[in-house]
């Protein structure tokens, strides 16, 4: 069979898994090559020890900070990308957040495209990974076209109160947008609703991730071929450089190459930007595309923390992410200047405890406490910053130099969650000292693993009209190379503060548009 194609996507994550989603069902013949394999499905998906403790599916992979100091990355490698692990929170951006914000540590830089432009797309994806919510709750939601095509995942009890709670502080808290299957009062809803979802792959397959919503649908048609195990280590140029003429592949021992029309990288925003800098040639020296020296800059991946809100009674709650609070999200009248957004994890035990390792009250077990919090979710925007970047060490592996910034935004998120929890009803059990106290985990920075934390990673390969001061133009077309394309979270000028999986998504389905109508 001809090793040519129309299409080569290089990863298989939300953007590569999307954008072949699109490509494949109006008939393109393409080639998916993706380093990892399918996600085993087996009992330890749903075991926290496994997950969590031993880390069973992240890579082994080994990274090193700016001190040289080596790192353990929180990647995962499999058909599906790190949305086979994600929480499945899909959210579009707010419309503001397409435009300058300032923030109390600098700005926010604008997007060249408005929200307008990826309103279509976010529809669509909503549609493609069956997005559960309400609109109108969430006071910062930008407007839509479209209804979510089914009802969010409702609360349980507990969640309940705290939503009655907050609202009674005059606060408007909303119902998650969740890409999970669960139809809340069917007893043959796919989704079970259990405690080993976010961060957790789904064994009953009812979790939206690109591997189940995107490419499954497409898997096994004539025009798709996919390689598993196949790791693109380096891209060929013309003798010009102006094009790619073929991917260099390793795969079980054997060096491959393979060769297309049109390459589309979606290696995840750090793995794109270290195989172009891999690439460099005669034509590109300081790596592919990389004329504007910004290849791999302006790394984000959010301020995030756990926040765990631990009560003498227990919580009994199986799935907390279903409240999310965004009254902070701007300026507001509690600061000037933007805060985040306000969430939860799916759920926290022992085992995910003694992982992100928090300081926590004494004389509680962890198994103990965990039973007992409510384990909130805090995520504020970091700024682009070019000296926070992915360069190569000499071995060609990856190199992560991050500072964290926009942290003062960030600590009065914790803040201001502490505040709200301390106006919370009182229990009928024990009364106003129910409530223990706030215990905070900044889990992506740790002594031990200082950058470590990369879930939310984008920006490395941004875009923009102006090549001196992007890589890739407003269809993610690298500017240097003219059938090179990058559909991963690289492409964000800013992060915002909110999760970036629904954008990427919704941007592989503009970029596919765009291939599509010049392939015609
Ligand atoms: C625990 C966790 C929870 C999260 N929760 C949420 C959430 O609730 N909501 C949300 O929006 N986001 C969430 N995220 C983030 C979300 O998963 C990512 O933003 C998203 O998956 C990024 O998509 P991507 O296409 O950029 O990269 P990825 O999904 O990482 O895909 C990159 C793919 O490329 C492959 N690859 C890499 N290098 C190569 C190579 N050289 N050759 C071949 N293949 C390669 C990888 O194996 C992978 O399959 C979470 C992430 C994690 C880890
Ligand atoms: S909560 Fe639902 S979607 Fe999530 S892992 Fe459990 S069954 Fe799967």
């Amino acid at each position: 069979m001809s090793h040519h194609y129309d299409v080569i996507v290089i990863g298989t994550g939300a953007g590569g898994g999307t954008i072949a989603h699109a490509l494949a069902m109006a008939g393109k013949k393409i080639l998916l090559l993706e380093r990892g394999d399918f996600l085993p499905r087996e009992k330890d998906n749903w075991n926290s020890a496994a997950v969590q403790g031993d880390k069973k599916y992240q890579t082994k992979e080994v990274w090193q900070d700016a001190d040289g100091k080596e790192f353990n990355p929180q990647q995962h490698y499999y058909v599906g990308g790190n949305t086979k692990v994600y929480g499945a929170a899909l959210f579009r951006m707010r419309a503001e957040d397409f435009g300058e914000t300032i923030h109390q540590a600098g700005i926010s830089p604008a997007w060249e495209l408005s929200y307008a432009e990826f309103e279509p797309y976010y529809a669509a994806a909503e549609q493609l990974y069956g997005v559960r919510g309400n609109r109108g709750e969430d006071p910062t939601e930008p407007w839509s076209s479209s209804g979510y095509s089914y009802p969010a995942v409702s609360h349980e009890p507990r969640i309940q109160q705290l939503a009655e709670d907050f609202a009674a502080q005059g606060l408007k808290p909303f119902h998650m947008p969740l890409g999970i299957q669960r139809d809340n009062d069917d007893r043959l809803s796919k989704c079970i609703r259990c405690d080993t979802c976010d961060g957790y792959p789904c064994l009953v397959r009812a979790k939206s991730d690109a591997e189940v919503a995107a490419l499954t649908p497409v898997l096994g048609r004539a025009n798709v071929t996919l390689l598993t195990n196949a790791l693109a280590t380096n891209l060929e140029t013309n003798s010009a450089g102006s094009e790619v003429t073929a991917v260099t592949v390793e795969r079980n021992g054997a060096r491959l190459k393979y060769t297309a029309d049109v390459f589309v990288v979606s290696c995840g925003a750090i793995n794109s930007a270290a195989l172009l800098l891999r690439s460099a040639n005669d034509k590109h020296p300081r790596g592919l595309a990389n004329s504007s020296d910004l290849v791999g800059r302006h790394l984000m991946k959010h301020n995030n923390s756990i926040m765990l809100a631990v009560s003498r009674c227990e919580v009994k709650t199986v799935y907390q992410k279903t409240l999310g609070i965004n009254d902070f999200y701007f300026a507001s009248d509690a600061w000037e200047y933007p805060m985040g957004n306000i969430s939860f994890v799916g759920s926290v035990d022992g085992a995910t405890l003694a992982a992100h390792a928090p300081a926590i009250v004494p004389e509680f077990s962890l198994e103990m406490v965990a039973r007992r919090s409510l384990a909130f979710w805090l995520m504020s925007e970091d700024l682009p910053d070019p000296n926070n970047r992915v360069t190569l060490a000499a071995d060609g592996s990856i190199v992560l130099a991050y500072r964290e910034n926009n942290m003062q935004a960030h600590e009065r998120l914790k803040e201001k969650t502490k505040e709200l929890m301390g106006h919370q009803r009182t229990c009928d059990v024990h009364g106003s000292s129910c409530h223990v106290g706030m215990f905070a985990s900044h889990i992506h920075v740790s002594q031990k693993i200082p950058v470590a934390g990369v879930s939310h990673q984008n920006g490395t390969l941004r875009f923009g009209s102006d090549a001196r001061t992007s890589v890739l133009n407003l269809d993610c077309r690298t500017h240097d190379v003219n059938n090179l394309y990058v559909v991963d979270g690289s492409f964000f000028p800013s992060s915002s503060a909110l999760n970036p999986g629904l954008t990427i998504m919704a941007n592989a389905l503009r970029v596919g548009d765009h291939l599509l109508a010049g392939m015609k």
